[in-house]
């Protein structure tokens, strides 16, 4: 939540079963989660274990949820903090807020930290337009000297999120940070088939719905998208008294996330 600035270590039950599609990405998250469990084997040989991921892609599409599941899949706590939560803060506040989220990760060892976002605070000098740069600077310098502070074996995995990697700090991205990048798309058809089963679950839905069918009416729907539909689907077949969500309720509810995202489009496509 917003309110606290950042997970203080929280236990998630979210696993890589709740993860639809995705199935590259979970190849490679599973080897950091490997890392994180069995760290003697990797350094055993003289290999230095990766400090961080970044999750790269487009909004929705499950990065937030696949860094959850490499937590519960772990069995460590997650810690995140949004670099968006930082924008607002007074000079000096945003290099305590990581100073004292590094702090806490550090006593609870091995865990998962995940940055959201963090283009808002990485972006390359003179790129960003909503915090003074100053600030930014503060806080970016504050994360890169918290990563190179902590060793290979130390039992912590940063992962970032951004669907921007194009405007962030060369610093970021060195060997020993965030050397490496997965990349998270937009689910294609057999992606978004499996996404609607997982959404599908808690849904009391008519027998003869059609799966296959909902997958190939929602193309470049991310996740997210995904499961608003089944919770849209869910309320107006409730809101008409029935007792089962039927196709035709689906049909509306793709309409209707159809219509707020071209709303959210015309709103954002101006300063693209
Ligand atoms: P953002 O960049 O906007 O933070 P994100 O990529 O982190 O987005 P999430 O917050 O992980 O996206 O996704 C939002 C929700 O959408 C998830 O909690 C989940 O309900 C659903 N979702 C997204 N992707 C998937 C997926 N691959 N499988 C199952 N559910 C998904």
């Amino acid at each position: 939540s917003k309110a606290t600035l950042f997970d203080k270590g929280t236990r998630v039950n979210i696993t890589f079963n709740d993860v639809a599609g995705l199935d590259e990405a979970k190849v490679e998250v599973m080897e950091i989660v490997d890392f994180l469990k069995n760290p003697k084997k990797y350094t055993a040989l003289g290999g230095k274990i990766p400090k961080g991921a970044l999750l790269v892609g487009p909004p929705g599409t499950g990065k937030t949820l696949l860094a959850k599941a490499m937590a519960g899949e772990a069995q460590v706590p997650f810690f995140s903090m949004s670099g968006s939560d930082f924008v607002e803060l007074f000079v000096g506040v945003g290099a305590s807020r990581v100073r004292d989220l590094f702090k806490q990760a550090r006593e609870k060892a091995p865990c998962i930290i995940f940055i959201d976002e963090i283009d808002a605070i990485g972006r390359a000098r003179g790129k960003n337009v909503m915090m003074s740069n100053d600030e930014r600077e503060n806080t970016l310098n504050q994360l890169l000297v918290e990563m190179d502070g902590f060793g290979t074996d130390s039992g912590i995995i940063i992962l970032a999120a951004t669907n921007r990697p194009d405007v962030l700090d060369s610093a970021l991205l060195r060997p020993g940070r965030f050397d490496r990048q997965i990349s998270i798309d937009k689910p294609d058809l057999n992606g978004r088939e499996h996404i609607f089963e997982v959404h599908l679950k808690p849904i009391k839905k008519s027998a003869n719905l059609d799966i296959k069918k909902l997958a190939s009416m929602t193309p470049g729907f991310a996740g997210a998208d995904i499961a608003n539909v089944c919770n849209e689907a869910a309320l107006i077949a409730a809101r008409k008294g029935k007792t089962e969500v039927e196709m035709d309720d689906f049909n509306d509810a793709i309409d209707r996330v159809i219509g707020g995202l071209e709303k959210k489009n015309k709103i954002i496509s101006p300063e693209e």
